[in-house]
């Protein structure tokens, strides 16, 4: 099952992701993943992007579509995928079609009021990346994550004022790509505003799996 998950930041998209890997058996790819490790390892790519995503803005077109067109090239990819944060323009768009042709789109549907609330409790884990929110996805043990047990943080680009400009971004940029995808007929809306469980159970039932 080849799958995008569409939607504003803190829509839950990374956290629905990682169970989706369980239930669709299929690697998570998320864009913001891959940038935010090459910002860490310090590589030529983090050099060029951190700037960039610090300020909640997009990195370039052609180097996101790049970054996604290697990833899917890997052996693990051939039977599906979960990819988050990719597209995020219609450009992007255009150029996934040339290379892989996904099965379908989720669009994780929620207010904006929400959004913040949610992106402002963020943690994110250093070491794997996995994400918790200190009131509703907590980590057992405070300050570290329950996969791995490395170091949360908070992302630079989780602060008020790049939360305001990433909204922005994806009201101009990426919310295009709900009519261009429901056009094709592969868009499915969720409910993206109650609890993990409730928001997997119907990430389930939009595949059909329910
Ligand atoms: P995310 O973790 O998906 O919220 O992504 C974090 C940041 O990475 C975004 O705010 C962008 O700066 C950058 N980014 C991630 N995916 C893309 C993409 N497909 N195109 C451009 N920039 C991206």
């Amino acid at each position: 099952m080849k799958l995008i998950f569409l939607g504003s930041p803190g829509a839950g998209k990374g956290t629905i992701a990682a169970k989706g890997v369980e239930i669709c058996k299929v690697p998570h790819i998320s864009t913001g993943a891959l940038f935010r490790s090459a910002i860490t390892a310090m590589s030529p790519l983090g050099c060029q992007v951190k700037a960039l995503i610090e300020a909640g803005r997009l990195v370039d077109d052609e180097t996101a579509i790049f970054l996604v067109k290697e990833r899917l090239a890997q052996e693990d990819t051939q039977s599906g995928y979960i990819l988050d944060g990719f597209p995020r323009t219609i450009f992007q768009a255009e150029a996934l079609a040339q290379f892989s042709a996904v099965d379908k789109v989720v669009n994780f549907d929620i207010p904006d009021a929400v959004v913040l609330e949610r992106l402002s409790g963020r943690r994110v884990c250093r070491k794997c990346g996995a994400n918790f929110h200190i009131i509703f996805n907590k980590p057992k043990q405070e300050q570290h994550c329950d996969v791995c047990g490395g170091e949360l943080f908070i992302r630079k680009d989780d602060q008020e004022e790049a939360i305001r400009e990433r909204l922005e971004v994806y009201r101009e940029q990426t919310i295009p790509l709900i009519e261009y995808y429901r056009k094709q007929g592969l868009l499915v809306d969720i409910d993206a505003q109650g609890s993990v469980d409730s928001v997997v159970a119907s990430f389930k039932q939009a595949l059909g799996m329910q």
